[in-house]
């Protein structure tokens, strides 16, 4: 199968699974009119999250790695009335933007955007207001240091969704050996290995944006 054949199969499920949605639809055209990168999660994979975090009835959801808050709006739609979000974003313009589109989501009240490396956000938090379910999504060098921050974070039972582990097969191609992305995401397996509190596993994906693939963590104790 070729790129052209994942993206129809996104397109033709989405056309039975997922409306037509303005405000979604709104936060990619203001993102790419503003200049930010076209680097935000599927629609079909945002549902996912949304899924996901509805499934385990998530009432704090932290992210990392907000762009405009495309992935955000999805994650705060699983949110109940009195949920809350934050979100790390090292760039304010993005901030700024996810801002505008959170805005026209109607999520501002349950969202908080925090601004600046997520490394230094993660190690100001109260590890006594933990997370149902965390979205890692930011920089990957950073991974394994993101891992053993949310670890602390996450409440038992909640889950740890990390996105891009697969880099089109690269992290398993060891003859790369000089790409700090993948290295990122080798040295976060080897902290999740090594780490009997947590239950993991990791599923390829295919689709409108490639191959890559996702790691899903549950906290056990
Ligand atoms: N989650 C978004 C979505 O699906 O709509 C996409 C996030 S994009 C792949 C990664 C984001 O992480 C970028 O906006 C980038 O500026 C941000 N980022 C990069 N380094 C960061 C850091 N050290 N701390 C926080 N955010 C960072």
């Amino acid at each position: 199968a070729t790129y052209e054949d994942w993206a129809r199969e996104d397109s033709y499920h989405k056309s039975f699974l997922m409306a037509r949605d303005e405000v979604l639809e709104y936060a990619l055209a203001n993102s790419e009119a503003k200049g930010l990168p076209d680097i935000a999660v599927t629609p079909a994979q945002g549902k996912y999250l949304k899924l996901l975090a509805q499934s385990i009835g998530a009432k704090r959801i932290l992210e990392l790695g907000t762009l405009g808050g495309y992935s955000t709006i999805w994650l705060g739609r699983a949110l109940p009335e009195d949920g809350e979000l934050v979100t790390c974003e090292y760039v304010q313009k993005h901030a700024d933007v996810a801002r505008e589109n959170l805005d026209r989501a109607g999520l501002l009240s349950k969202v908080k955007i925090v601004v600046g490396p997520a490394t230094e956000t993660l190690a100001k938090m109260d590890k006594k207001e933990p997370f149902d379910f965390i979205f890692v999504d930011a920089d990957k060098p950073n991974y394994p240091t993101y891992f053993k921050q949310c670890r602390q974070l996450v409440r038992k039972g909640g889950a740890i969704f990390v996105d891009n582990v697969i880099r089109r097969g690269g992290v398993s191609d060891l003859s790369i050996t000089d790409d700090v992305r993948i290295n990122g995401v080798r040295e976060m397996l080897e902290v999740v290995k090594e780490d009997k509190g947590m239950d993991a596993t990791t599923i390829g994906t295919v689709g409108e944006k490639g191959y890559d693939g996702f790691m899903y963590a549950v906290r056990l104790e």
